[in-house]
């Protein structure tokens, strides 16, 4: 089995510049703001502050007024409804460079992955200038980008470990992040009282994500040591949280936290494999979100991952969750001829998976049947 197109040997990762970690650890949000704003001053750049916030807290004036704000900042809150899009990020940069916002001290993003990337493309587009679109693919970005500080508040995407920001081109259909080191965040604040208010089965589903990154690099081909640790140990994080009485304790908020960071950390050393590429193709054609479609995805790939689907309906029946059924059922033609191609042509997982040969085995019939049991 040929991996040409993967990256072996030892590979060079740019982790995340520093994190707080543990209860209260919003609280030093505001010493590093004010260091970022004195630095910025001192080297000539500007002094005030871009806050990227999930919609959700926009109704949570307790939660803002921590965060170190000023009058002369600017605060954009995020919509969630969708996920990125390419012309949604152009937009708002548009809008930013309009208002004086182009070199802001530091962003400081709150939220989901939906805003975290947004703020990760935000910050490279400010200084690299051109549109979002010149960046979908490996590192395209050339210049570093503006400080960026990220503040998870739902687990399991990663998002404020990895070095990519997932958009979608609505004109090419193309789902695809700025892969790039430039793309990491500089610092973190993992804070896990800020999951409480998260509804239930947006954070099971998200936090499925965690282990489904890793349950795929663990049955992947490309494998190394460093990537295998962060996987084993966030599968064993997930285990504890989802296997748990109460999934959303502190204590299994904790630990989801950690996962999540841990299994953004697996992804930047390793490949995903079949789960993610279906759940792609989802995305696109059908709308569904990432994590949600993830869950759908890996329910129905039993024959290519029999233990992880067997543990996570384990966990969806331990949690009383529900995982939608039937979404596949009674489409046209010309939407499972979409979801094909929008599958197939993820060439890295899919390899990592099936080997370079993969479209023998995804042959159209067999990619239309999985999607059928969805
Ligand atoms: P999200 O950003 O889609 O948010 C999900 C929902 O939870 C939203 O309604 C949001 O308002 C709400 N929410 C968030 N925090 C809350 C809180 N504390 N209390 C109450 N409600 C809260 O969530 P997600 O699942 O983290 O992100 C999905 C996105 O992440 C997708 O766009 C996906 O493509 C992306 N993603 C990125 C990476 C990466 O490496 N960059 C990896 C995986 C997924
Ligand atoms: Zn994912």
């Amino acid at each position: 089995m040929s991996n040409s197109i993967l990256d072996t040997g030892i590979k060079l990762v740019k982790n995340v510049g520093g994190f707080n970690f543990g209860v209260g650890a919003l609280n030093d949000l505001p010493r590093h703001v004010q260091a970022r704003r004195v630095q910025s001053a001192k080297t000539g750049g500007e002094s005030k502050v871009l806050f990227i916030i999930d919609e959700f807290f926009s109704g949570r004036p307790d939660i803002l007024s921590r965060l170190g704000a000023e009058p002369r900042d600017r605060t954009e809150f995020v919509l969630t409804r969708d996920e990125p899009k390419t012309e949604a990020i152009d937009q708002l940069v548009a809008e930013l460079v309009g208002a004086g916002f182009s070199r802001p001290a530091t962003i400081v993003a709150l939220g989901g992955g939906v805003t975290l990337d947004t703020a990760k493309a935000v910050a490279n587009l400010l200084t690299n200038g051109g549109l979002a679109e010149h960046y979908q693919g490996w590192d395209l970005v050339k210049v570093p980008g503006i400080h960026k500080i990220a503040i998870p508040t739902i687990s399991g995407t990663g998002a404020e470990a990895t070095r990519t920001c997932v958009m979608t081109n609505s004109k090419t259909g193309l789902k695809l992040g700025m892969n790039s080191d430039h793309t990491v965040f500089d610092h973190l604040i993992l804070d896990p009282e800020l999951t409480a208010t998260v509804p239930r089965e947006q954070y099971f589903y998200t936090g499925m994500d965690a282990y489904i990154h890793c349950a795929e690099a663990m049955a992947g081909s490309y494998r190394n040591a460093v990537g295998d640790a962060y996987s084993r140990e966030a599968i064993n994080l997930c285990r504890q949280v989802f296997l748990a009485e109460d999934m959303m304790s502190l204590e299994s908020r904790e630990r989801l936290m950690v996962a999540s960071y841990l299994g953004g950390c697996a992804i930047a050393t390793s490949y995903v494999g079949l789960v993610h590429p279906f759940s792609a193709g989802l995305s696109v054609v059908l709308g569904l979100h990432h994590c949600v479609a993830n869950c759908i995805a890996l329910r129905a790939m039993s024959e290519f991952y029999q233990t992880a689907c067997g543990e996570f309906m384990a966990m969806v029946e331990r949690q009383r969750v529900s995982i939608p059924d039937g979404v596949c059922r009674g489409l046209s033609d010309e939407q499972y001829r979409a979801l094909y191609d929008a599958t197939v042509l993820h060439q890295k997982p899919l390899t990592n998976a099936l080997g370079s040969d993969y479209r023998d085995v995804l042959t159209f019939d067999k990619v239309v049947s999985l999607f059928q049991k969805m």
